[in-house]
């Protein structure tokens, strides 16, 4: 249930609202937008079946939320979430660009790839310490001493660092070092792992479940809002289908569809989604006119040396080219890259 106050109201009126919702056993979800506040009643609306809301002073309308997912809907909350993450913005007019190996393999590698990003204006380093593969035998991360080398090429750039979190015993450890956690498609639908980045005094960014649904991805993104952490980055990846030229395909309608369900800021993995570095400029080009707020790109100084996803990795050289093709299309559709 949403409760829109009157554009003039008092404090009180809205705090009165809240006691009587939290009174209920609800939860009261305050939203203070430009010109409207308003309260999501979140929980069994059975109880609210008999209860005069609309009648209470400072309520000028009730209305159901007809969306299984309420905190992540648009009607919850009518403007797009601009999402601070230690100074930098994720869903307002510069789109933001998070770029990186797909694991980090050595301090030395890290800092050469980090070198070619920063002077393109690349403000996001991602890179895993955790991987998560299909094989038990193949390079599974170095964990903390990977984080180690994020954070210090942080120091040196200023670049912020996104990783990877797999397991809820990790979760302290990944905070210390990263500004931005991520949770894989693999992890999609990990329940405890949602509750537990719900939890946590960071962004994160969620990646659609291979499988997923867009319902089911925000049902997710449901999980960790409701656990009171509202900064949500929804992550389009390709999703699985008969074709086996790419290694999955981009939805890319998911991108404008997202942005009329859910207020939450949308960014589109190229790499994952196509798994070959000579679709990833094209792919990401086609993500930015469809309106997404950023882009997520495995980036290596040799991809064929390199430990995961070489191949969908684009070289320093190939990803400059990319980023000033990117720049003209986010100019066209009125955003600055
Ligand atoms: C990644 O970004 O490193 C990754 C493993 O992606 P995904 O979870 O989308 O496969
Ligand atoms: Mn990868």
């Amino acid at each position: 249930m949403i409760i829109v106050l009157k554009p003039i109201h008092q404090e009180e009126d809205l705090h009165r609202i809240v006691r009587k919702l939290e009174d209920l056993g609800l939860c009261a979800h305050i939203s203070k937008g430009e010109h409207r506040t308003i309260i999501g009643a979140i929980g069994d609306e059975r109880v609210l079946r008999d209860v005069p809301l609309e009648s209470m002073p400072g309520v000028e309308s009730v209305l159901p939320i007809l969306k299984p997912y309420k905190l992540v809907s648009r009607e919850f909350q009518p403007e797009g979430t601009v999402i601070g993450a230690n100074g930098r913005s994720i869903g307002g007019r510069q789109i933001q660009v998070f770029a990186g190996p797909c694991a980090v393999e050595s301090r030395e590698v890290l800092e050469e790839i980090a070198e070619t990003l920063s002077p393109l204006g690349v403000q996001f380093l991602r890179g895993g310490a955790f991987k998560p593969r299909t094989s038990p035998y193949s390079f599974q991360g170095w964990g903390e001493k990977a984080l180690k080398f994020l954070a210090g090429v942080r120091e040196r750039t200023g670049m912020l660092v996104v990783t990877e979190l797999m397991d809820p015993r990790d979760t302290v450890l990944i905070c210390k070092y990263a500004d931005i956690v991520q949770i894989g498609t693999r992890n999609m639908q990990n329940f405890r792992l949602l509750t537990e980045v719900g939890n946590i005094d960071k962004p994160v960014i969620l990646k659609r479940g291979m499988c997923a649904t867009i319902k089911e991805f925000l049902m997710s993104a449901e999980y960790i809002l409701a656990q009171g952490n509202d900064r949500v980055i929804l992550c389009e990846r390709g999703i699985r289908t008969f074709e086996t030229e790419t290694r999955n395909t981009l939805d890319i309608s998911a991108v404008p569809l997202l942005k009329q369900l859910t207020h939450l800021p949308v960014i589109v993995d190229p790499s994952h989604a196509v798994g070959r570095a000579d679709l990833v400029p094209a792919v990401s080009k086609a993500a930015i006119a469809a309106g997404a707020d950023g882009l997520l790109v495995e980036v290596h100084v040799r991809p064929e040396e390199a430990m995961s996803d070489g191949p969908q990795s684009l070289r320093p050289e190939a990803f400059a080219a990319m980023m000033e093709e990117c720049r003209r299309v986010a100019e066209a559709v009125g955003r600055t890259l």
